[in-house]
């Protein structure tokens, strides 16, 4: 069952954390991701809400009794809509808990943000027709689409120990590639590293081994969405990925944003799900009216680059990229269902990517592999630079929301990772 839009949504509510009522903010009231915190010094993990530029100690407020991620994630959908009423009425304004709740607060920019729980398993997607086309005509430009692709969620198993929090940097990987003119490959730092702008769906209540997830159940098992930056090398990739899929050119890094957006927070930003013409419905397992209805997700998401040189002028960085979710082919929903049609279990913490979300347009590409087209086109950046591939010191900063006629706009904040050279 989906979540509801209710009290907890209603755009008139304000909040005496004045941050969260400017409008520009991403974590008005309305909105309450979760994520985990920590003070300088501390070693544990603090579970927040963030609400404006500040975050809510949970535990602090006496919202909840623990520290484990899992403690929300384990609450059933009405628990955790009555958590939701809870944390708006204690924020909002003239609560009689103010006094007690601003004991619990600290400023986002003191405190460090970590991943929003302890990631289990990793399996990433492949949603975005578009990015599948575009970079099967790369590699196949009579038969970009292979044959299944409109039949099932394409994915693969990644890796989860290397998926770092938003903040953290790490070194180009070193790997084998092979160019064209040569003859037999060498170990060499990748020269065409790339980013994806994807989403994550954190799951949040567990199938047992054996078990289906019916399809009309499977938003039940999700937590909520983040931002997931897939970094990618494309030499590596090449080289390696037949006959078994991506491997290390995946493996050595993977943002993740520190704010789950909770699907009772995105209620309001869903959208029927449609197939374009001509294309075949989804089987039977992959098909019903609440999904037909509401199983997408209207989030606007961006990407931003800020090289070494626009860092050390204080500037933020250009905007690469602009595309949408609604466009994707499979929903969460299907992405859950599909994984445990085999009876596979998806456990608490695990992560679900989205692939890479490209829109339909050229520019509403989400890698530098489709803007740059395989390389071959250089992107002009506002300082003269130019890209057709990660430089080391480039920092790419993904950002996402949600706006619609009245509501209050929502944001899932930022997910950043900066490459260093090869260690
Ligand atoms: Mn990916």
């Amino acid at each position: 069952m989906s979540a509801p839009i209710d009290e907890t949504h209603s755009p008139s509510l304000r909040s005496w954390v004045e941050s969260a009522n400017d409008p520009t903010s991403d974590f008005p009231i309305q909105n309450l991701p979760f994520g985990r915190f920590r003070r300088s010094g501390e070693i544990n993990w603090r579970l927040g809400v963030a609400i404006g530029d500040h975050v809510l100690d949970l535990r602090a407020a006496k919202l909840i009794s623990g520290r484990d991620m899992r403690l929300l994630m384990r609450m059933q959908t009405t628990a955790r809509r009555k958590l939701r009423l809870q944390m708006v009425r204690g924020l909002q304004v003239g609560s009689e808990q103010q006094t007690a709740f601003r004991a619990a607060l600290y400023p986002q920019s003191g405190v460090e943000l970590g991943l929003p729980c302890e990631i289990g398993d990793y399996t990433d997607f492949y949603t975005s027709i578009h990015h599948a086309t575009n970079i099967g005509k790369q590699l196949r430009p009579d038969n970009p689409l292979l044959p299944n692709y409109k039949w099932l969620p394409i994915g693969y198993h990644g890796r989860a120990s290397s998926i770092v929090a938003s903040g953290s940097s790490f070194h180009r990987p070193l790997g084998q590639t092979r160019l064209a003119d040569q003859d037999r490959p060498n170990l060499a730092p990748s020269r065409r590293l790339d980013y994806e702008l994807e989403l994550a769906a954190i799951i949040a209540h567990p199938n047992t081994l054996g078990d289906r997830v019916d399809l009309a159940q499977a938003e039940d098992h999700v937590f909520g969405l983040a931002l997931l930056n897939d970094w990618s090398a494309r030499d590596i990739q090449a080289w390696e990925y037949q006959p078994l899929g991506p491997f290390l050119a995946k493996s050595f890094a993977s943002t993740l944003s520190p704010w789950v957006v909770t699907l009772e927070a995105l209620a309001p930003f869903r959208e029927s799900f449609t197939r374009p013409e001509g294309d075949p419905q989804p089987l039977p397992y992959l098909d019903g009216d609440r999904n037909n209805e509401r199983g997408a997700f209207n989030i606007e998401l961006q990407v931003s680059l800020q090289t070494a040189q626009m860092r050390a002028r204080g500037y933020a960085g250009d905007q690469l990229s602009q595309s949408n979710y609604r466009s994707a082919y499979w929903t969460i929903a299907q992405l859950v269902t599909h994984h445990t049609i085999n009876g596979c279990n998806l456990r608490p913490g695990d992560l679900l990517g989205t692939g890479t979300v490209s829109g339909p347009k050229p520019e509403q590409a989400g890698s530098l592999m489709e803007l740059s087209t395989g390389g071959q086109q250089p992107i002009h950046l506002s300082n003269g630079e130019t890209r057709t591939f990660l430089e080391d010191g480039d920092c790419v900063i993904l950002h996402g929301y949600c706006q619609r006629n009245g509501f209050r706009r929502i944001g899932f904040g930022e997910c950043r990772g900066t490459v260093l050279p090869t260690a």
